[in-house]
């Protein structure tokens, strides 16, 4: 599903991303930790095309993204297949709730309402909130809101979810809620990639844990590997202060 050989990023004379190596097959889950600054967010949003790279190559889901954002039409491609979940959850304030999940269905894959309508209730169904089609979001919870976000990626039938750091900006209470509904999609067979810093969720959800430090994979691996014997002195310490 995605294929990242020495790829390289630059934000001016930071190199934020260094000789990335990452392949990512259909179905899997795989959670991206590491410190604060390390290149976790830019590191997923160079798979949708969210960040231009400088050096290396980039295959999503067979279509490759170019170098300085030369992609042209693989990226409009790639954007319609792949959903991101954001920590602040980025809802459309003067859509209902409805109409946010609805919206890309009719505009970009050109849907009719009465089907958008249809497949938003369904997935507002399946992530537990199928009594707050109408509200706005503000009349939400925070929790809730960010459910809304899942269905909206979801609504777009993606074949890869990207998450960063989606219960970051939660309240400890409603937390659950949101992993409940990532669990579920994983169980679904859903290829995920996560940034989290939600180790438990990690541990038990993710078919492989990465480890990046100053831009660097330094080590990855099954949960109980990385998380009961990490090999590398970088995981270790940082281990060591998250868990
Ligand atoms: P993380 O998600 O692991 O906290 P980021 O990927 O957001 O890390 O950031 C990695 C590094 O790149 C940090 O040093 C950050 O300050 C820098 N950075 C991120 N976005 C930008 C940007 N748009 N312009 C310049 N520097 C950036
Ligand atoms: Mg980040």
């Amino acid at each position: 599903m995605v294929a990242m050989q020495a790829l390289n990023k630059h934000f001016g004379s930071l190199h934020v991303l260094k000789d990335i190596e990452l392949e990512i097959m259909p179905g899997e889950v795989v959670v991206v930790i590491g410190a604060s600054g390390s290149g976790k967010s830019t590191l997923i949003r160079c798979i949708n095309g969210l960040e231009e790279f400088q050096q290396g190559s980039l295959m999503v889901d067979s279509k490759a993204l170019l170098p300085h954002g030369k992609s042209g039409k693989a990226l409009q491609k790639i954007r319609t297949e792949v959903g991101m979940v954001f920590q602040q959850f980025n809802l459309f304030p003067h859509l209902s709730v409805i109409d946010n999940i609805s919206l890309a269905p009719m505009k970009v894959r050109g849907w009719s309402r009465a089907d958008a309508l249809e497949t938003s209730q369904r997935l507002l169904e399946r992530v537990g909130i199928s009594d707050q089609a109408d509200k706005y979001p503000a009349q939400l919870s925070g929790g809730q809101q960010q459910r809304v976000a899942l269905a909206r990626a979801l609504a777009m039938e993606p074949r890869l979810m990207l998450f960063d750091e989606p219960t970051s900006a939660l309240d400890p209470e409603m937390i659950g809620e949101v992993l409940d509904a990532m669990r579920e999609l994983a169980k679904e067979g859903m290829t995920m990639v996560i940034v989290t810093h939600e180790m438990g969720f990690a541990r038990e959800v993710a078919d492989r844990v990465i480890f990046i430090h100053h831009g660097e994979i330094t080590e990855q691996g099954p949960p109980e590997k990385l998380f009961d014997k990490p090999q590398h002195e970088r995981t270790q310490s940082f281990l060591a202060r998250v868990l």
